[in-house]
């Protein structure tokens, strides 16, 4: 039977043993939702988990600290137990708190030490933003100039780094790496494991962004031996806009001295002593800084069942199998319409394709105008995601049929070809 039907796609759905899950979510009413990469859907448990801590503070007042089915004083921690086989971690070294720029400004203060020779930080050209920018101040705060400390690293095709490459650039005058490890343009996978080896034989700490592959790829950081990696809840893990984020310190650094200290890094059991000596946890805890975000922890607590129930392995499996009939629907149906793929087709990929149109901008509103959300990344990058806990293979099927209709009957002309405010 031809694969690009809309039969064929019915009959991947009825074999796909995760598609109970699409009805735990809310999924956008007559809307094809291709943007879980950017922000994932609420699901109902998730919900619930939200509307308990507001039930929480709306009882308990003050005592939700210690009280009530989810005590606050503890959420942190908690969740960072649950997070941690997402990561490859053990319990101790993961922890929830900040964002993904807030944490990798923590890991930085705490790792990067120039000195000597040893004072450049090695980053890629492709980064996203954000990091680059945290990683540009956190060189002048040591009173150097990131433009001679801050290394970053060539694509050859503007879409992927070469780790060979990347491991090259591992000089004597490096003192810190960080590298996303799934790169949020084409979706590469980055093999951290050959570049964390490379790293710890020649004596440098590396850290990694786990933004867009944690709920989405697995990883095992603690047996790689990676330093540290930080990451936001609110992409693959569905934690809503602006969830508490999330970071991971290898065993071996346990008590080093957090670069940013406050109270929430005390050892639980010292930290209303209101000593001014601080005595930090012993753990991944010590990096956490103040109060944390307890409405906007909530949602995860549900979020991370789904998680739990399916395993990395199993996501992961469907995500690529929900890739690779994108893929192959995109080569039938759009190949003489001057598209190309811009994300590694073989098992690099992570949970998106990026399809590169120098239209993109303007078939990405029109994709909206007919009911599906894609994300567009400038210049010329159209992002979908078709995400395994909620997204059908029909879903998959309906996109690009609905992209074909657009290009063929140019109805993206009508449209300005810019981008709006986000994205
Ligand atoms: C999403 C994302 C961010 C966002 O950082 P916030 O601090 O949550 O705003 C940063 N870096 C990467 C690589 C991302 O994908």
């Amino acid at each position: 039977m031809d694969s690009n039907t809309l039969e064929y796609a019915k009959i991947l759905d009825q074999q796909d043993q995760l598609a109970s899950y699409r009805k735990e979510f809310y999924l956008p009413e007559q809307k094809i939702y291709m943007d879980g990469n950017s922000l994932g859907l609420l699901s109902r448990r998730a919900e619930s988990t939200l509307l308990a801590l507001v039930d929480s503070w709306k009882t308990l007042g003050i005592d939700g600290w210690t009280e009530g089915q989810y005590p606050w004083f503890y959420l942190a921690e908690q969740l960072g137990e649950r997070m941690a086989p997402l990561v490859g971690g053990k319990e101790s070294e993961v922890v929830a708190t900040g964002s993904t720029t807030t944490n990798l400004h923590q890991l930085v203060s705490t790792f990067y030490r120039p000195s000597g020779k040893r004072t450049k930080i090695l980053a890629d050209e492709l980064n996203f933003p954000s990091d680059i920018y945290a990683l540009q101040s956190q060189i002048r705060l040591q009173g150097l100039n990131p433009d001679e400390q801050l290394i970053r690293v060539k694509s050859d095709d503007g879409l992927t780094l070469n780790e060979d490459r990347i491991i090259e650039a591992m000089t004597e005058e490096v003192a810190l790496i960080v590298l996303p490890a799934v790169l949020y343009r084409s979706g590469q996978v980055l093999n951290m494991k050959a570049l964390t080896n490379a790293a710890n034989e020649r004596g440098i700490t590396i850290g990694f962004d786990l933004c867009h592959s944690i709920g989405s790829v697995s990883h095992e950081l603690h047996e790689w031996g990676v330093d540290f990696a930080f990451w936001c809840t609110y992409k693959h893990l569905n934690g809503g806009p602006g969830s508490v984020g999330g970071l991971f310190i290898h065993e071996k650094h346990f008590g080093k001295e957090a670069g940013l200290a406050g109270w929430f890094g005390s050892d639980k059991t010292k930290q209303f002593d209101m000593n001014h000596t601080m005595t930090a946890a012993g753990d991944a805890g010590a990096y956490q800084i103040g109060t944390p975000h307890i409405l906007s922890v909530a949602p995860l607590l549900g979020s991370l069942e789904m998680f739990e129930e399916l395993g990395m392995e199993r996501i992961r499996d469907k995500s690529l199998a929900l890739t690779a009939y994108m893929m192959e629907c995109i080569q039938a149906e759009l190949e003489e319409y001057s598209f190309d793929i811009g994300n590694p087709t073989d098992s690099t990929r992570g949970g998106h394709i990026l399809l590169l149109h120098k239209e993109a901008a303007r078939i990405c509103q029109a994709l909206k105008a007919e009911g599906v959300i894609p994300d567009f990344r400038a210049p010329d990058g159209i992002r979908l995601a078709p995400v395994a806990l909620y997204n059908s293979f029909e879903d998959v099927w309906q996109t690009v049929k609905i992209l074909k209709k657009i290009i063929k009957e140019e109805t993206y002309k009508q449209f300005p070809n810019e981008r709006g405010v986000v994205a």
